[in-house]
C-alpha cells in the first residue's frame, strides 16, 4: 500500500527508520543449524542465576512493599552508592548524586540524544562504532563526523580543530570496542581527553565490556582521566555483562547539571528503572559478590576467544587481518578489499554460518566494506572451528 492511502502519518523520525541490519540478521540465525557468529549475547552460563533468584526473593520478603511500589526517577539510593564507590576502580572518585540509574546503557544512549542533538547537530564517532548507538542518536537527525581509527582503536590527532568545531559530543568504547574488540592505550586516552578538554566536547564514554578484560593490564577509564583534565565526561555501565542483560539495569555518571536534565528527561521516559529489580542487583552486588564471580566469566570469555583466534590463525588466508581482544566479546577481520562482507554473508548463510557484515557499523558515507565482526562468546569449540573452517574457505574461492 502506498503510504498516502494509508489512514495514518507516522512523523518524520519514524519514517526514516529503517530495520537494524542485526536484527534481520538474527531471524535467520535462530534457525538451530546455524552456527552464528552475529549474535552480541552474553552466556548464559555466565549468569548466577540462582544467587539472583535468592536476591529477588530477600528483596521481597523484606522490603516487598518498597520494591512493589513507583521508587524515585534517579534510582535506589543504595545502588547509585554502590556505584559510585565501585568506580574507583576505574580511577573516578564520583559522588552517588552524579549517578542515574537507567533501564539498560541502550536507554542511556536514546536519553543522551534527547539531552544533545538537535536535527543537524555534529556528533563525533568512531569509524566504526556501536551500531545500537547510532541507531539511538540517528533519531535525533545528527550529523556524524567519523573520528579515524587504527589498529590501535581511535586516533587522537584525528580529533582536529575542524573535527571538534560545535560537536555536541564524541562517543567512544574505550575497552574492547564494540565493534572491533580494540583498546584504547593509556598514552591515547590522556591524548583524547586533553584534546577534549581543550576543545570543549564533552565526552560520552560507554563500557560496558570493561570488566571482561582476560588479558593485559586494566587501565583506567575516561571518567577519572578526563575529571582531571578539566573535560565533561559522561559514562554509561550496565550490569548486562556482568549479571544478565534481562535485568535491563545500568547507570549514567556525569557532572550534576547534566544529571539534572537526564532526570527531567528520564521522567518522561519510564518514571524510573524497575524498583525490584535495582533492589534485587543491589542485594546481590553489596557484599563483593562481583568479586568471586567475574573471574568465572573471564575465564569462559578467554577460553572461547582463544578457540576462535586458534581456528582463524589455522583456516584464514594470509591476506585476511584481524584483531586480538585483550577482553569483551568480538573480533574483528579486515577481508581482502575486493570481499564484501555482504556478499560474503550471503554465501556463508547457504552454508549454515552467520556473522555480521561490517559496513552498518560506519557513520556517514564511507564505510569499510570488506569487513565483519565474528562473536565468539555462546558457539561451542566445536562449532566454532568448523564455522571458521567454513568461512575461511568461502574467503579462498572469493
Ligand atoms: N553499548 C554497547 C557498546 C553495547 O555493546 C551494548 C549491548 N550490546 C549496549 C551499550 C547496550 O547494553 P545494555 O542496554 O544491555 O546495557
Amino acid at each position: 500500500m502506498d503510504s498516502y492511502t494509508l489512514p495514518y502519518t507516522f512523523s518524520q523520525r519514524a519514517q526514516q527508520l529503517t530495520s537494524s541490519t542485526i536484527r534481520e540478521i538474527l531471524k535467520v540465525t535462530e534457525r538451530p543449524e546455524i552456527i552464528s557468529f552475529a549474535g552480541g549475547l552474553p552466556a548464559p552460563k555466565g549468569f548466577p542465576i540462582d544467587v539472583m533468584q535468592a536476591a529477588f526473593n530477600r528483596v521481597l520478603e523484606t522490603k516487598g512493599e518498597t520494591a512493589l511500589q513507583y521508587g524515585p526517577t534517579e534510582g535506589y539510593a543504595p545502588l547509585r552508592a554502590w556505584v559510585a564507590e565501585d568506580l574507583k576502580r576505574v580511577g573516578a572518585d564520583v559522588s552517588p548524586d552524579e549517578v542515574l540509574i537507567v533501564s539498560g546503557s541502550q536507554q542511556a544512549l536514546d536519553m543522551l540524544g534527547k539531552l544533545f542533538i538537535d536535527p543537524g547537530s555534529k556528533v563525533l564517532v568512531e569509524a566504526p562504532s556501536y551500531l545500537g548507538a547510532l541507531q539511538s542518536f540517528s533519531l535525533f537527525e545528527p550529523e556524524y563526523v567519523a573520528v579515524p581509527t587504527d589498529d590501535g582503536g581511535l586516533v587522537p590527532e584525528g580529533l582536529t580543530d575542524e573535527r571538534t568545531a560545535g560537536a555536541r559530543f564524541i562517543y567512544v568504547l574505550p575497552n574492547f570496542q564494540n565493534p572491533t574488540g580494540l583498546t584504547l592505550d593509556l598514552a591515547r586516552r590522556k591524548a583524547l581527553v586533553e584534546r577534549c578538554a581543550a576543545a570543549q566536547v564533552p565526552i560520552v564514554e560507554d563500557d560496558p565490556y570493561g570488566d571482561l578484560r582476560y588479558a593485559g593490564e586494566a587501565l583506567p577509564g575516561l571518567l577519572g582521566l578526563g575529571r582531571a583534565a578539566g573535560a565533561t565526561v559522561i559514562r554509561l555501565g550496565t550490569f548486562s555483562k556482568v549479571l544478565a542483560p534481562g535485568l535491563r539495569l545500568g547507570y549514567i555518571v556525569a557532572p550534576k547539571p547534566i544529571i539534572a536534565k537526564l532526570v527531567q528527561i528520564k521522567q518522561a521516559t519510564d518514571l524510573h528503572t524497575a524498583s525490584l529489580t535495582q533492589m534485587a542487583v543491589y542485594e546481590t552486588v553489596k557484599d563483593g559478590f562481583l568479586t568471586t564471580h567475574m573471574p568465572m566469566v573471564r575465564d569462559l570469555y578467554k577460553e572461547q576467544c582463544g578457540y576462535m583466534l586458534e581456528a582463524m590463525d589455522e583456516h584464514f588466508p594470509t591476506t585476511v587481518s584481524w584483531t586480538r581482544p585483550e577482553g569483551g566479546m568480538f573480533i574483528w577481520v579486515t577481508l581482502p578489499e575486493h570481499i564484501d562482507g555482504s556478499k560474503l554473508l550471503a554465501r556463508a548463510i547457504e552454508q549454515n554460518v552467520a556473522f555480521v557484515p561490517g559496513a552498518p557499523f560506519f557513520a556517514g558515507s564511507h564505510p569499510q566494506t570488506n569487513t565483519m565482526r565474528l562473536s565468539f562468546v555462546t558457539v561451542s569449540e566445536a562449532r566454532i572451528r568448523e564455522g571458521i573452517a567454513i568461512l575461511g574457505k568461502l574467503i579462498k574461492e572469493s
